[in-house]
């Protein structure tokens, strides 16, 4: 097994070098190739041709390459679909808002966790994603558009906290100087609620916003939508949002896809007020997207707009997820799964 250099820390770096006598100063040498977004070791120019055989002998760099783009006439929302190095592809968003450049990333590719109105979990887990493979993503798209990503959402394919060593070591990488250099406070993981990693990731006291994928407001009704929910009730999982708030002063946002008939009664809305008044929180509602082979559809206006009222007549912060890129489709996991579209732009060219 080749090492996946570009996940590794400065110091481990240093120490594989040490290992082969080679002095450290190579190691920064190395890091800032890897930083700059180099595909291959025969691009680190100012190292010795023998230390880069030594390199491609033991060692690989994880990347990306665009398959397939898809670039909004609207509001150049632009989605990508990214082919890692096994073949596996995966998805990403890039999305234009008045601060600059927000992108939507993908963990893992596919997802375990089997939400019944999703279309990432519908084959499984294939793996989990690299650190390096998550970096990747946000250079290729920068690269790409030629642009600077401010922001970054773990929201994407893939249940993030169910690749918990590996989103910790991307966010370390993101925060570093020299690399892409996006702050903690620039960050938002959206999780479907795995509450022991919910503590977890208190615990390492970074400054992201925790997103949850609430998308019910008890556990009869979430459990037939997210199989998450038999481990976890309701209940415990706003007390560990709870925790999260009270230990990092973040206010929680909470993402409710509003599917027709299922979550978007008048009565969920009250429910949710009663289980959420008082708390630090921001709620998301989120028109549900149409899944192939599955027959929800998205809430009428008219029931987005009640819904909404209830909501903030009940003292919640609550608002209606402007629809980016709606000519492409632009949420995640129907890329992949929907080869057939309309405003398609086809890489490389
Ligand atoms: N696994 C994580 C993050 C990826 S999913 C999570 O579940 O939070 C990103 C977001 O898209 C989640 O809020 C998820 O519930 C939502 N989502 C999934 N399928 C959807 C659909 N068909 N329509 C609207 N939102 C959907
Ligand atoms: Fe996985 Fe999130 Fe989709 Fe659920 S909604 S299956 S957790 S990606």
């Amino acid at each position: 097994m080749s090492i996946d250099i570009k996940s590794l820390r400065d110091s481990e770096i240093t120490e594989l070098l040490k290992s082969w006598n080679v002095p450290a100063f190579r190691a920064k040498q190395i890091r800032n190739w890897l930083d700059n977004g180099v595909a291959s070791f025969d691009e680190m120019s100012n190292l010795p041709a023998a230390l880069r055989e030594q390199l491609k002998e033991h060692c690989r760099i994880p990347s990306v390459k665009i398959v397939r783009r898809l670039v909004s006439a609207i509001d150049e929302t632009t989605k990508y679909l990214f082919e890692l190095e096994d073949g596996h592809t995966v998805e990403s968003v890039l999305m234009k808002y008045k601060h600059g450049w927000s992108q939507c990333l993908s963990t893992q590719v596919g997802c375990r966790m089997g939400c019944s109105f999703c279309a990432t979990g519908i084959d499984g887990l294939a793996r989990n994603l690299l650190p390096a493979e998550m970096i990747a993503q946000i250079e290729a798209a920068q690269k790409d558009r030629g642009i600077r990503v401010s922001s970054v959402v773990l929201m994407g394919m893939g249940e993030p906290l169910d690749n918990y060593e590996n989103v910790l070591r991307f966010l370390e990488m993101l925060e570093t100087e020299g690399g892409v250099h996006i702050g903690m406070r620039h960050v938002s993981l959206s999780t479907c609620g795995l509450v022991d990693r919910i503590y977890d990731l208190m615990n390492e006291d970074l400054q992201i916003t925790l997103s949850i994928s609430l998308h019910a407001p008890n556990n009869e009704l979430r459990r037939k939508m997210m199989p998450v929910a038999r481990r976890w009730t309701v209940e415990e999982l706003l007390a560990a949002c709870k925790a999260y708030t009270d230990r990092t002063g973040r206010r929680i946002s909470y993402e409710y896809a509003m599917i027709d008939g299922v979550n978007d009664s008048d009565a969920c809305a009250h429910e949710l007020v009663r289980k959420l008044k008082g708390t630090l929180c921001h709620i998301n509602l989120i028109p549900a997207n149409s899944v192939a082979g599955k027959d929800q559809k998205r809430s009428s206006k008219t029931r987005l707009k009640a819904f909404t009222d209830i909501l903030t007549a009940g003292g919640l912060n609550a608002t209606v997820r402007r629809t980016l890129g709606s000519d492409i489709n632009a949420s995640c996991g129907q890329l992949r799964r929907n080869q057939e579209t309309g405003a398609e732009q086809i890489l490389p060219g």
